[in-house]
């Protein structure tokens, strides 16, 4: 059995949804769909969510929002039309907007676009709608009930065969819709998948899985065609852009593999996420690159650092004072580098030097505040000799000087820092010297 997730993109207009009519028909297993609220048809165009966001805000601030909803209203109307299905789209829109206007709140509102998107689709598609207010379960305090969503989630199911839920919300004790962080259809479909105990959750977008590198900076690099959930944490820590961790969350927990998929290219097998913790490597070394930019580093050196008690302890708890997290802390006998990202420093970095200088009195201290991280991450990598070897080859070829290594005891993960400026070459450097 399958559980699957159609994202906003795949939901964007009625040739989209024809799209996810032949997918779920050709394969029988796939019986639980979960779909976002409509996306964008074009780079100019606004997400339904957006735009439902947008009316609350209008209704917030006394601005007439009639224009906006009617967009809404539109877009709806228009798909409903093109499907050749009939299922009373302006009821529902009639009683969401009345719903609206006696001051409805914006989870409720913002909720709206993945139920007329699921009931749409449902009755398109001749699947059952379950609605996930009545599966999705919050406390009070809007805190998601991991094992009441479970229950209420075999529950349900139970009497469904096939069925279409909307993504992105669930309810409070209370009824009241309450939903999750932007981008939340991830973690229905990820819920709905662990609690059914599918064998796969199809997760599909509008691109085919993975890449090996950023294809901004690669051009056409490879895809991934298996990946470890420790190995995409490792990537998507670097920046890689890929699903929310907690998106996947629920999947994982459950150990069920997750296929990325292309709605426009149904036939590319995309990435799977594998449970195991390292995955069907096969010969391969390296399975991703990845990184960012502007991280900034204090160098202390102080003789004897490293025998000295407490000092990571006092360092770590500045640190933690002035709400900064640690990134990264590669040591020497007498030095120690800290890492943290500038985004995160902004604006703190002088009190950050001044209580390192009072309370761990080192001898020097030294910033650099352009740095750029870059992780080389594949499970082929642990017992591989020479890898390093050829990391660090491959850097020093292209004239790169390396200002930091950092390296995990899995050794499935090995983080060079480089100047800002050296990250695009870097990184093309790297893809060449293990992949091409
Ligand atoms: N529609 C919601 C959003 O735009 C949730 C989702 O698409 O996953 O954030």
């Amino acid at each position: 059995m399958k559980v699957i997730k159609f994202g906003g993109s795949s939901a964007a207009d009625d040739i989209q949804i024809a799209k996810i009519k032949n997918i779920v028909e050709s394969d029988k297993n796939r019986r639980y769909v979960v779909v976002s609220a409509p996306g964008r048809r074009f780079e100019q165009d606004s997400k339904i969510t957006d735009i439902l966001y947008s009316c609350f805000s209008s209704r917030e601030q006394n601005i007439p929002y009639e224009q906006l909803f009617q967009v809404i209203c539109d877009r709806f109307y228009a798909m409903e039309m093109n499907l050749g299905i009939s299922i009373n789209m302006k009821d529902d829109l009639a009683d969401i907007k009345e719903k609206f206007q006696k001051g409805a709140s914006l989870d409720y509102m913002a909720s709206r676009g993945e139920f007329l998107s699921a009931k749409m689709i449902a009755a398109y598609i001749g699947y059952d709608l379950v609605d996930a207010a009545d599966i999705i379960k919050f406390d009070k305090k809007g805190r998601l009930l991991e094992e009441e969503t479970a229950e209420a989630i075999k529950d349900k199911l139970k009497n469904h065969e096939r069925a279409v839920i909307p993504g992105f919300y669930g309810s409070r004790p209370d009824g009241s819709i309450k939903t999750f962080p932007r981008g939340g259809s991830d973690i229905t479909g990820a819920l709905v998948a662990g609690a059914m105990q599918a064998d796969v959750y199809e997760n599909w977008t509008d691109v085919s899985g993975f890449m090996v590198a950023d294809p901004r900076i690669i051009k056409d690099p490879k895809p991934i065609s298996t990946i470890s959930y420790m190995e995409l944490r490792e990537l998507s820590y670097m920046g890689a852009s890929v699903l929310h961790e907690e998106a996947i969350y629920p999947a994982r927990v459950a150990n069920i593999p997750i296929n990325i998929r292309n709605t426009n290219e149904p036939d590319n097998p995309g990435t799977m996420i594998t449970a195991e913790p390292c995955g069907e490597a096969g010969d391969r070394i390296v399975t991703g690159i990845a990184g960012s930019r502007d991280f900034v580093v204090i160098g202390i050196n102080k003789n004897h650092l490293a025998t000295e008690r407490g000092f990571v302890r006092k360092l770590a708890g500045i640190l933690e004072d002035n709400d900064v997290s640690l990134e990264h802390m590669p040591s020497g006998i007498d030095t120690l580098s800290v890492v943290m990202s500038k985004k995160n420093v902004n604006g703190k970095l002088d009190d950050i030097m001044n209580e390192f200088e009072q309370q761990l009195k080192p001898d020097t201290m030294e910033i650099f505040e352009d740095m750029a991280l870059i992780a080389t991450v594949g499970c082929g990598m642990s017992f591989t000799p020479g890898v390093s070897a050829r990391l660090f080859t491959a850097l020093a070829d292209a004239g790169v000087n390396i200002r930091m290594i950092d390296q995990g005891s899995s050794e499935m993960n090995i983080i060079v820092g480089v100047s800002n400026k050296d990250f695009e070459k870097s990184i093309k450097a790297i893809y060449k010297a293990f992949i091409e």
